[in-house]
């Protein structure tokens, strides 16, 4: 369709174009046909000039003869000869013949030789002139004539001029001008070549046209280009019509020129045009292709905005679901406290702003007992409560987190001053304090408290934890319920630890323990009454003092304990096998092992299994399970002691000392430190020694002094009433092969 269109327009373009052209040429055209017909016009100006010329030019010499014949009047053929020469004189050629007619008749000719046979002639008996001859005569006036058959012979170009004399017709001369060469000499014979011409005469008396000469085709008188030009001599008119014989023409080379650049141009035009409306047409396709395009590109973009949205919603949601899993991810699910992943992201953000700080990792003391004792659902109560509690009575800034089953951590931004961090943990036991009740239980909870700073002590969350977690260790070691800032030689303490944690578990995996047996003598008879079972690793000189606390801490005393029961019984039943008599054998006991509430029972499993009678054992325990008085170990102990084995109260004198606990815990025996052996044995202090002895007796508790090195000793306490003795001095600790060397002594 539009393709049509632009070859319509193309088209008129190309004919518009060329219009403007041809205009051009046509103007072109006509001027060069005026031209060409004025060119004409000119020449046949130029020929009837020559022909007036021709004619007119010989009448100077009538104007004389008229002159003379009114002075003269019988006119000699020579005085005419004179005035005809003078005629001849001008152009021979073209004047054929001069005569003088008296009246009507020829009197005078020249030339006289070649035409005197017409002299006496009377003109006015012929037919053809008779006319003309007295038109003159009548009318005087001058005549021209043509085409007239001479008397002479042949056509001529007659003029008659009239003579008077004293006013009365007398005569008149004529002039015959010879046809052919008058013709020519006016130039119409050359202008004949390329231009068909006629000359006619109008006859003045007939009024009738008597063509002259011509050389016309037929019909060409219908045309309308025929140029003319009218001749007047005296009263005789010719008329003198010319055409060029291949027409009048306007075709010039600008003429062509002109069409042919026209055509040139229009085609360049219309191609133009063309191009620019395929260019326009496919511009505006373009256009409405970028419309469309552009259109669909508004959809795509309200549909991504839908899309957008969508995503947005749903990127929303997403994120509000994220910012729950985190919420839940940093919570711990039971204090609803921030857990340990957040600590370590938040400390690890703070460091990196170089900022300083201190964090706190408080460790429940005897959590342990609650848990056993309460149940777990109780323990995770006291947990919530302590949680609570924590983030109510430390200040605002401060940031608490449960990052372990009774660990807590502290997180003080910006606070390194130890009074300000003092003062946290004094408003956290006082708030514990005076909440203490947890669903109608009091509970006296405290907690071990490990501080480290950074960045001072550390410059990673990690390490910050491993930090506060040694100095909290060393709360702990010093009898918990304390806080303790960290310091670098406790690393050294602390790499110890680990390493003797690792020891143990190698032994306990590669059955690396042994025990040694040390004997306890009855002061009253010096024989071995029994013997202590003591813990060595082997081919290790690491003290049970060193290793006992690592296990009780990390859980490992509760196995390694068991591997001690099993040992003792086995080795009962080995000795026994051996023939030996056999001596009572007392384990000690951790605190913890009581806490873990299946002692009896595993007790009695390992006397079955070796077929140990129960008073073949005994059990010695610290006062450290007093202190952390637990119902469950007061529980334990009754039931050990209703199956027939003695429970000793060790290492008396180094806590507490306190005796209140006695009236509740079945103890058979006391055993006097050595250290509080060695303080009060002797000097002015005795006293204490001896009250502390009759103080046991009186409770019906048997006591054992614990050291004894030398005989002295030994004597002291003989005097003092200690039932029985333990030291170096009867024995040291000995393997279970040389039990069988000591049995029979006799220290006494
Ligand atoms: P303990 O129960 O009071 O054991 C007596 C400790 O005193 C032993 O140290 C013993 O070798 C040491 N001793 C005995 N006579 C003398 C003496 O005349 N002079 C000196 N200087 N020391 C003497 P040992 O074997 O190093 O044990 C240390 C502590 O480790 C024990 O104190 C006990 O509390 C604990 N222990 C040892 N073996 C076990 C075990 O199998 N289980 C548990 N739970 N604790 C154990
Ligand atoms: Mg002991
Ligand atoms: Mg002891």
């Amino acid at each position: 369709m539009n393709y049509n269109k632009n070859k319509i327009t193309t088209i008129i373009v190309f004919i518009l174009t060329m219009s403007v052209f041809i205009f051009t040429a046509t103007i072109e055209y006509n001027r060069n046909y005026q031209n060409s017909i004025k060119e004409t016009q000119d020449e046949l100006y130029h020929i009837k000039q020559n022909f007036e010329n021709v004619i007119t030019a010989r009448m100077i010499a009538i104007n004389g003869l008229k002159a003379h014949i009114e002075l003269y009047p019988n006119l000699t053929q020579d005085e005419f000869n004179y005035f005809a020469r003078a005629i001849f004189a001008s152009n021979y050629d073209v004047v054929q013949s001069m005569s003088f007619v008296t009246d009507t008749t020829i009197t005078h000719i020249y030339p006289y030789d070649k035409y005197k046979n017409v002299i006496g002639t009377d003109l006015a008996t012929k037919q053809d002139q008779e006319k003309w001859i007295e038109y003159a005569k009548e009318f005087k006036k001058s005549i021209i004539t043509a085409p007239v058959e001479l008397v002479e012979g042949g056509n001529g170009i007659v003029v008659r001029i009239p003579i008077e004399r004293q006013g009365e017709y007398y005569g008149q001369a004529s002039i015959v001008f010879n046809y052919d060469k008058t013709l020519e000499a006016c130039g119409m014979v050359d202008f004949s070549t390329n231009n068909f011409v006629e000359l006619e005469m109008i006859d003045t008396l007939t009024k009738q046209n008597n063509i002259m000469w011509n050389n016309f085709p037929d019909n060409i008188k219908e045309s309308k280009e025929i140029v003319f030009e009218t001749v007047d001599l005296y009263d005789s008119q010719m008329l003198l019509q010319s055409i060029p014989k291949n027409g009048f023409n306007g075709k010039s080379i600008l003429f062509y020129l002109i069409l042919s650049i026209g055509w040139i141009i229009s085609i360049i035009a219309s191609l133009m045009v063309y191009k620019l409306l395929g260019t326009t047409m496919s511009l505006r396709d373009s256009k409405k292709n970028l419309v469309e395009s552009n259109e669909e590109l508004e959809a795509y973009v309200n549909q991504l905005k839908a899309n957008e949205e969508e995503l947005h919603k749903q990127y929303e949601e997403i994120n509000e679901k994220n910012e729950y899993i985190q919420f839940l991810a940093d919570r711990d699910y039971l204090t609803n406290l921030f857990n340990r992943r957040k600590f370590t992201n938040d400390l690890t953000s703070v460091i990196l702003t170089k900022d300083m700080g201190t964090v706190l990792l408080l460790d429940i003391d005897n959590f342990k007992n609650i848990n056993d004792t309460q149940g777990h659902h109780y323990g995770d109560k006291v947990l919530s409560h302590i949680g609570k509690v924590l983030k109510n009575s430390i200040s605002e800034t401060a940031v608490v987190y449960r990052i372990g089953g009774d660990e807590f951590a502290i997180h003080l931004p910006k606070i390194i001053d130890n009074n300000i961090i003092e003062d946290c943990m004094t408003s956290f036991f006082e708030a514990l304090k005076t909440n203490n009740f947890i669903e109608q239980i009091k509970n006296n909870i405290t907690a071990s408290v490990g501080i480290a700073k950074y960045p001072q002590d550390s410059i990673s969350a990690d390490d910050i934890l491993i930090k506060t977690d040694i100095a909290m260790y060393k709360s702990k070691e010093e009898g918990k319920n304390r806080f303790s800032y960290f310091s670098q030689h406790m690393i050294a303490n602390f790499d110890n630890l680990i390493k003797i944690e690792n020891q143990l578990q190698d032994a306990l995996d590669i059955g690396n323990f042994k025990l040694v047996y040390q004997p306890i003598v009855d002061s009253g008879t010096g024989e071995i009454s029994y013997f202590e079972a003591l813990l060595r690793i082997k081919d290790s000189f690491l003290s049970p003092a060193e290793f006992i606390p690592v296990a009780e801490n990390t859980g490992l005393i509760i196995p390694i304990g068991n591997w001690v029961i099993d040992e003792v019984c086995r080795q009962l039943s080995v000795w026994r096998e051996n023939g030996i008599s056999l001596k009572p054998v007392a384990i000690n006991i951790s605190a913890k092992q009581l806490y873990e509430g299946t002692l009896t029972q595993y007790i009695q499993n390992a006397l079955k299994k070796y077929d140990i009678s129960y008073a073949l054992l005994e059990i010695e325990i610290t006062e450290s399970v007093l202190i952390e008085k637990s119902a469950l170990s007061v529980e334990q102990l009754n039931e050990l002691k209703n199956i027939g084995i003695p429970i000793s109260l060790d290492d008396f004198g180094t806590g507490y000392s306190s005796l209140s606990y006695l009236t509740y815990i079945p103890f058979d025996k006391v055993k006097i430190d050595k250290s509080l052996k060695d303080k009060f044995l002797f000097l002015e202090n005795f006293d204490v020694m001896q009250g502390i002895i009759s103080l046991s007796h009186g409770l019906n508790l048997k006591v054992v002094t614990e050291g004894v090195e030398t005989l002295e000793e030994f004597n002291q306490l003989k005097i003092h009433k200690s039932d029985f003795v333990q030291g170096f001095y009867f024995s040291k600790p000995v393997e279970a092969d040389k039990v069988i060397d000591l049995i029979t002594k006799k220290y006494i």
